[in-house]
């Protein structure tokens, strides 16, 4: 299936995810907006975000010797993910197999259908693979928390705390695998989608979010650019709803930068809505042993996820009756 629009893409394996000096702070007036566009709906789901839920599932992650997308753990950390979408209640939770250059593992997608028809789904999404700083090393300790046990952590407390609300926009929470070797479980997806429906989607890719650089921030990513300019007018909008809902419901100082080398690209160049959060460059553990569960920030990221949550439950509730 649409092996040449894969071919097609730019999916150099993902280094140094970009440098510091490509983000930008958030002018102070942007932040001036806060407090007045609160809901308070979205206030108390949002305060619900528990830290605890967090590092449970950032340690179950990390359990396993390595998550590296070519050792056979990877196929039980899948497991791991999905009982934990089908322990949040959800009864849509498949496994979906890629293949790519001879390696196989499997995407976890958990769907949470809307009640509205005609509006775009919603992805959220996060990889669970981890790597060390050797690629090829398939075998070495690789806990991964940071990296991106972190993203998906945010991803299932999402899904967690959404399970019994009603949304206009249907959501799917992704769990991409084969990330480190050049977003291949991504790419496969998006390309499943993209060949069997016209729609397009709006994706929300968290990928490190755990770690607080020296100011505390998180930046927000939009797309500049990339392979479909088209696109990014709708995702400047998208990551000032994901702003707004940080200066709403947190703390965080927000950095506006790139989306870069991680999971949405493949989605941005079939034309979607891509965003993302990322604590930026600086964490010393990346792609290393080191990467472990309590070198993490849990409040830090449940600051993250709340503002994750509030970006969805404005997006998915918007204009609904
Ligand atoms: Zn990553």
């Amino acid at each position: 299936m649409e092996r040449d629009t894969r071919a097609a893409l730019p999916l150099a394996p993902p280094e140094k995810r970009y440098p510091p000096s490509a983000a930008e702070p958030v002018a102070p007036a942007e932040r001036k907006r806060a407090a007045t566009q609160k809901n308070e709906f979205i206030s108390t789901l949002v305060e619900s975000v528990s830290a605890d839920e967090l590092r449970n599932s950032v340690e179950a992650l990390a359990a396993f010797h390595t998550r590296h997308t070519f050792s056979p753990l990877i196929g039980q950390a899948a497991e791991e993910i999905v009982s934990r979408f089908e322990a949040a209640g959800y009864t849509d939770v498949v496994r979906r197999t890629w293949t790519n250059a001879g390696h196989s593992a499997d995407n976890v997608i958990c769907t949470k259908p809307g009640t509205a028809a005609g509006r775009p789904v919603i992805i959220v999404c996060a990889h669970y693979d981890s790597r060390m700083a050797d690629l090829n090393n398939t075998t070495a300790r690789a806990p991964g928390a940071d990296d991106n046990g972190s993203g998906v952590a945010a991803v299932l407390e999402i899904a967690r705390l959404l399970a019994p609300v009603a949304l206009a926009s249907t959501l799917r929470f992704v769990a991409f695998s084969g990330e480190e070797q050049g977003l291949w479980g991504a790419t496969e997806y998006a390309a499943e989608l993209h060949a069997t429906d016209g729609e397009a989607y709006r994706v929300v890719n968290l990928d490190m979010v755990g770690r607080p650089p020296a100011d505390g921030s998180v930046t927000v990513e939009r797309d500049l650019g990339n392979a479909v300019p088209g696109n990014d007018a709708a995702s400047k909008a998208f990551a000032a709803v994901m702003a707004q809902a940080a200066a709403d419901h947190t703390a965080l100082p927000v950095m506006l930068g790139p989306i870069f080398a991680s999971d949405y690209m493949p989605f941005e160049a079939h034309g979607d809505v891509t965003i993302g959060a990322y604590e930026g460059e600086g964490n010393p553990h990346y792609h290393e042993t080191s990467d472990t569960p309590d070198t993490l920030d849990y409040g830090y990221l449940a600051d993250v996820t709340r503002m994750t949550l509030a970006t969805l439950l404005a997006d998915a509730r918007q204009a609904v009756g």
